[in-house]
């Protein structure tokens, strides 16, 4: 479905705004955004009460679109951290109600909230796009179908994550527990900011944790809206809590909290390092970390041409190319590398930036000044390199964060832009000669979250996807994501797994009973 979704939005600039078709969905479908949102909540949620921080401190959110400031929001300290997690604790303490409540309930509290999400749709849709910057038609469509999808997808799970009987040596009955691992802090970033929420709360949720979630002070707006449906939903109060912050204050001092059992972490490498260090410092707490990435997508000369050329914008451009596995080295065979640049300089020139309402839009802000500006100087970077600037390199407004999509031809490998995550819309084309060569060069790289290959090849295909060191691999596609298959990276794009089966394990402890049985009854 999603990759219905996103491969329908490919094309979509080719067609009349108003015969837009998005998925199952048609522009037509779509309801239009609430015109000027009013902002509920903006302050913290703690054992199921929005309540002001401890030091009544609020920050700025701001919309990328003009720079203004949409409203002030709580700013949790480690006071406030404290706060949360004695509430957690509270919640997850042996005979609490959810302690004692069938795994089935769990699953139906998770469909509950899915259903809240869906009722809430255009709200969510609404603010996210306000507070982020993604065209409304992606947030309503893409982001909220994978939300929900995940949530539910987790629901299911609620019930289903048994143990095993183990034929043990001896007069043993040995069984196991998939028991839940207690208070999760989960930090997330402000490219998907519900999405990432749904990937971990389902999953944490499910098996019966207790979460304290710090968004990212970027776009604390939708989470804070989850928070009431969490309420509404049914939850018990503490088991749910979510905290904006700031990542140095409230992030660390969840990270280093002593009675925080497990730190789950989306963002960038450098952060990601800091997390895994205070977790050690501190009490060892179980880490898994989704990370950065430098992904390659490899196109072979037999590819179909414009198809590659399409998927190959789209993997680097969708989400204003603020995405961890955006596919940032193209790598391209030699014989089909001349009209595979021109055909993309084409496609990036053509690309519709602006207001993000606009059901036109492809490519909306990106999500701050700080981002804008680091994107702006890798460009620069690019340029004096030696990289050869095929197209955009500028702002692509008077106000609001916009960028130029921009496209850099004869890359080689050691640029600046060829090995350090830009995550902006800037493109990067390699040439490459033979197979074995370009498997050697797309791995060269501290990442392996993810990477592609286009060919009708199938033994190329599948030697080639076999060799790569990435979490997950694309063949004639890219961005196909599903709640039921993992996500991860390999080397310093993460550690652990999320989304489907493999996403259960970060969040259970294997309890192994044995229990001796007599040999006779007596
Ligand atoms: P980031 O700092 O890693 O932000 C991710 C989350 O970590 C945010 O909630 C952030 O808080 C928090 N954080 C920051 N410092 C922390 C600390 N010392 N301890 C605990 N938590 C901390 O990412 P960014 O600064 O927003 O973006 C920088 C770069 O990271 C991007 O250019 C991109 O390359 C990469 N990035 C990757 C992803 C991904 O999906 N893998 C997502 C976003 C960014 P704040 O609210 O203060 O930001
Ligand atoms: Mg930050």
């Amino acid at each position: 479905m999603l990759r219905a979704v996103l491969g329908r939005l490919c094309s979509r600039a080719k067609q009349a705004p108003l015969g837009i078709q998005i998925g199952r969905f048609s522009a037509a479908a779509i309801p239009a955004p609430i015109q000027r949102p009013d902002v509920q909540y903006t302050q913290l949620f703690i054992n199921n009460e929005f309540q002001d921080a401890a030091s009544k401190k609020t920050f700025p959110t701001i919309n990328p679109s003009t720079g203004e400031v949409i409203c002030h929001v709580a700013e949790a300290d480690k006071a406030d951290v404290d706060k949360a997690v004695k509430a957690a604790r509270q919640a997850f303490k042996l005979g609490s109600p959810w302690r004692t409540m069938d795994a089935s309930q769990r699953g139906v509290l998770l469909h509950r909230l899915a259903d809240l999400i869906e009722r809430d749709r255009t709200t969510l849709a609404t603010l996210e796009t306000l507070d982020n910057g993604k065209p409304y038609a992606i947030s309503y469509t893409v982001d909220l179908d994978l939300a929900v999808k995940v949530l539910r997808y987790y629901a299911g799970w609620a019930d289903k994550c048994h143990g095993k009987t183990i034929p043990a040596d001896g007069d043993y009955f040995t069984y196991t527990r998939h028991e839940p691992v207690g208070v999760c802090a989960q930090i997330i970033p402000w490219n998907f900011p519900l999405l990432m929420l749904a990937w971990k709360f389902g999953p944490a949720l499910a098996t019966g944790n207790v979460v304290v979630m710090k968004v990212a002070e970027q776009t604390p707006l939708t989470a804070l809206h989850v928070a009431s449906l969490v309420k509404e939903a049914g939850f018990p109060p503490g088991v749910v809590n979510i905290i904006p912050g700031m990542g140095p204050t409230a992030g660390a001092a969840l990270a280093s909290h002593m009675d925080v059992d497990k730190v789950a972490f989306t963002g960038s490498t450098e952060v990601g390092r800091l997390i895994q260090q205070a977790a050690g410092q501190s009490n060892l707490k179980k880490v898994t970390l989704e990370l950065g990435g430098k992904s390659p997508n490899i196109i072979f000369s037999d590819a179909d041409l414009d198809y590659a050329v399409e998927q190959a914008h789209f993997a680097l451009f969708f989400n204003q190319g603020q995405c961890c596995c955006a596919g940032s080295r193209t790598y391209v065979q030699e014989d089909i590398y001349n009209k595979f640049v021109e055909k993309s300089v084409h496609r990036a020139k053509n690309r519709i930036v602006g207001n993000p309402f606009d059901f036109k839009t492809e490519q909306g802000p990106q999500v701050d000044e700080e981002q804008f500006k680091k994107i702006l100087g890798y460009i620069k970077t690019g340029k004096q390199e030696g990289a050869k600037l095929l197209c955009g390199g500028n702002p692509a407004a008077d106000r609001g964060y916009f960028i130029q999509p921009t496209v850099f031809g004869d890359v080689s490998d050691n640029m600046t832009i060829a090995t350090e995550e830009i995550f902006g819309p800037v493109m990067q084309i390699l040439k490459f000669k033979t197979i074995e060569d370009v498997i050697e060069r797309a791995n060269h790289s501290m990442y392996g979250l993810a990477a592609a290959v286009f060919t009708k090849d199938l033994d190329k295909a599948n030697y080639v996807s076999h060799s790569l060191q990435a979490g997950t691999v694309w063949v004639n596609c890219y961005d196909v994501f599903n709640a039921q298959a993992p996500f991860g990276g390999y080397k310093a794009s993460g550690i652990g797994r999320e989304l489907g089966e493999y996403g259960l394990e970060a969040y259970t402890e294997v309890k192994n009973v044995t229990i001796k049985v007599p040999k006779k009854n007596s």
